[in-house]
């Protein structure tokens, strides 16, 4: 039986490409229970994701507020009709999916929803890489390639959120490979997300060895990248996550030490000495969606729990 002085319950779903990370919660730092779940087709995944909260509020509770951090491109303007749905993704079967609908009205609850990239950005700034930051990039680089950009203490949006992944870069000068981008080929992310290396190379980027030349096009383009984003928004600190991005410190030595011969002086907070603070991996690895999502349903509730979108 639930007391009144118990802890709220709230809910967070990390929706991604190739899994979906559903978290029941007191808060992002007191879990009550996690499941991972498959990204197949939205009907299978959708109803595994509501039996895991139904299953887990017949132990802990009713939730108060689910936030959800997804992959898109997603609707986020609260004010159209199709508030939380993904949009046109070449990701098979999910395009116009309307996913936040889709929980909020199985689990009758109000719910948060973001991008997954905004929500790992604002999982990073909670104790994590960007703690006390006010200015800075989250970027994921994995099945696609997103940012979550956060300037003077909010994250950007204009028409719709950022698609840093799509930004078109000089190719480096020994590439010829046409890229994977559906819509664009060799934009960034048809040149550097991890389908685009599989297909590139012909395996797995963690079967890659360190000194597979992979890796020096991988920096050309990830610097290239870091080096227009500081000339964009001037952050802080750029953080680089996502699963091409595991584990390979090497990666990030190499990008580091690119942008440091691209910025060429001109920024003085990117040098030999300063870049290894600049571009850094996400302190909580693996988790930064995950409390996010939980933050965004924190944020909903003290809001007093309408369904939102960004700034709202
Ligand atoms: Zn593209």
């Amino acid at each position: 039986m639930k007391r009144q002085d118990d802890p709220d319950i709230i809910g967070g779903v990390e929706a991604g490409g190739t899994k979906f990370n559903c978290v029941l919660a007191n808060s992002p730092e007191h879990i009550l229970e996690r499941a991972t779940i498959a990204t197949t087709t939205p009907r299978q995944t959708l109803d595994a994701v509501i039996e895991f909260f139904r299953a887990g509020e017949q132990r802990h509770g009713r939730m108060k507020a689910l936030g959800i951090a997804s992959f898109g491109p997603v609707e986020l303007d609260p004010e159209t009709l199709t508030f939380g749905h993904i949009a046109q993704t070449p990701k098979a079967h999910w395009s116009h999916v309307p996913i936040a609908p889709r929980l909020r009205e199985a689990l009758r609850v109000p719910v948060a929803f973001e991008t997954d990239v905004n929500g790992a950005a604002l999982g990073e700034q909670r104790g994590g890489a960007a703690a006390g930051l006010t200015d800075f990039v989250y970027v994921t680089v994995g099945t696609g390639i997103g940012a979550g950009l956060v300037s003077a203490g909010r994250l950007v949006y204009g028409v719709s959120h950022p698609e840093i992944g799509h930004m078109l870069l000089a190719r480096h000068p020994d590439d010829d490979y046409a890229g994977h981008c559906s819509f664009h080929g060799h934009c960034l992310e048809g040149l550097a997300s991890g389908p685009a290396l599989q297909e590139r190379w012909g395996r797995s980027t963690q079967d890659l060895p360190e000194d597979h030349p992979a890796w020096q096009f991988q920096a050309h383009y990830l610097s290239a990248m870091c080096h227009n984003l500081t000339c964009l928004s001037a952050p802080q600190r750029i953080i680089l996550g996502g699963g091409v991005m595991l584990n390979r410190s090497h990666l990030y030595d190499l990008t580091r030490l690119r942008l440091v011969q691209t910025a060429g002086g001109y920024f003085p907070w990117i040098t030999q000495d300063t870049v290894s603070r600049y571009i850094v991996a996400p302190a909580h690895q693996g988790r930064s969606g995950e409390i996010g999502s939980l933050i965004l349903a924190q944020r909903l509730l003290a809001a007093g729990g309408a369904d939102c979108g960004p700034g709202k």
